[in-house]
């Protein structure tokens, strides 16, 4: 596959390769948007073997689960938009982040993850890795002493969450990335779900590899579900015969197509969500029910400096506490909002909150002890809401939350 700059050439911009990156004009029938090619077998021009193993590129497209054309113009689209060498999309960024793991990881090696992070990973990596013979270690990623401090002999994996969820707390990624290379650390993963392409660019930081929900802000419209891992040519191809054709978390070509058609508008997108979630969170801190918020975009949050640096655009989610019992709000949140949908999922273009209760957190997901519960209890109080804004006027989600207070 050639360069993003080869193949779009040295200058143009992120909004036009949002659009034109990845896609092509139809040479049998001229059209000018993606075909959506649902087929999953394709009839070969000459004779080759049965197994994946025999594939190799020349061969062209086979069998979906091992390569799609609507698919793969949707990752070439990716890499434009992060500038990574080559990307390999799954079924949802759970089935991303799963390949990636079990896909670079064995018995006996170890890996570094953030003490906070998305739930589903943090879930599978307690429930799950140990099973493997895989050695987990959790660390807080904001502190590049504890993160130094955890790194071993057989330490293959840290992994990265920036900002991450919920908790909106950042990892300077060139710092921890530089530290733990230094040290002999072979992968830097970054899930840059928050951050977005257009947030951050965690390969240009150092990172071997970035991850998305793409069923976040990438679709953006909450119809379909995918992941990416974004990285370096070779290290794809190595992962790709067991992470796509053996686990068989694939994406769908119809998902492929409608996150195509969300992607394209994702850097106007983004910038319409950041100054929506400015607009919201300046609101917040001034409302007398909030107790604290947490948006990078505020110089109130505790790494706004790192925010200013790393963070083109400070992106849509906002955490806050209420002095109010958040439990009791969140009831009257389910039955009382208009437009804000009290739902998971994050990214969209309509507004999304959930409350998110420390003991519950604690229980099933964290299970934090010592000092890294008293650090979480120290952050997120009782509980946070975690607020998607989205794309409606910001003075509309505003009194909505507003008749919730
Ligand atoms: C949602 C999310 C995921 C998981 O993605 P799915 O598409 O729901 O499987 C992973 N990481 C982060 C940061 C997320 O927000």
């Amino acid at each position: 596959m050639q360069s993003t700059k080869e193949k779009y050439g040295e200058n143009l911009q992120v909004e036009t390769l949002a659009i034109h990156g990845g896609e092509f004009v139809d040479p049998e029938t001229q059209a000018s948007s993606p075909n959506l090619v649902m087929s999953s077998t394709f009839v070969p021009r000459e004779l080759t073997g049965f197994s994946a193993l025999d594939e190799d590129e020349s061969a062209g497209y086979i069998y979906t689960r091992s390569g799609n054309p609507t698919v793969r113009q949707l990752e070439e689209k990716l890499c434009a938009l992060e500038g990574s060498e080559d990307a390999r999309c799954f079924a949802s960024g759970i089935a991303a982040s799963h390949a990636l793991i079990m896909g670079r990881l064995s018995s006996g090696d170890h890996a570094i993850f953030p003490e906070n992070n998305y739930a589903g990973t943090a879930e599978f990596l307690r429930d799950s890795l140990p099973r493997f013979g895989i050695e987990v270690s959790f660390a807080d990623t904001t502190s590049l002493e504890a993160v130094s401090a955890a790194i071993r002999p057989e330490t293959k994996m840290l992994w990265l969450e920036t900002p991450c969820n919920p908790t909106l707390q950042l990892a300077d990624i060139r710092q921890l990335a530089s530290c733990a290379h230094g040290k002999g650390v072979r992968d830097i993963v970054v899930d840059s779900t928050f951050a977005t392409p257009i947030g951050t660019h965690p390969i240009e930081l150092g990172a071997d590899f970035v991850v998305h929900s793409l069923t976040k802000y990438i679709g953006g419209h909450g119809d379909a579900m995918g992941g990416v891992v974004l990285g370096r040519k070779a290290d794809l191809d190595a992962l790709n015969l067991e992470a796509t054709v053996h686990f068989g978390g694939v994406m769908s070509p119809f998902n492929a197509w409608l996150i195509m058609r969300g992607a394209a508008t994702l850097p106007i997108r983004m910038r319409a969500h950041q100054e929506q979630a400015m607009a919201v969170a300046k609101w917040l801190e001034k409302n007398p029910a909030i107790k604290r918020v947490y948006y990078p975009g505020l110089p109130s949050h505790p790494q706004h400096d790192l925010a200013c640096q790393q963070m083109n655009n400070f992106s849509g989610m906002i955490a806050f506490q209420t002095h109010e019992d958040g439990e009791k709000i969140a009831s009257r949140m389910i039955e009382k909002l208009e437009h804000v949908h009290f739902a998971v999922s994050l990214g969209h273009h309509r507004s999304l909150i959930y409350w998110i209760g420390t003991e519950d957190i604690l229980k099933s997901t964290f299970r934090h002890t010592g000092q890294a519960e008293e650090r979480f209890h120290e952050l997120m109080g009782k509980g946070v809401f975690r607020l998607s804004v989205g794309l409606e006027h910001a003075e509309d989600i505003c009194s909505d939350l507003d008749r919730c207070f």
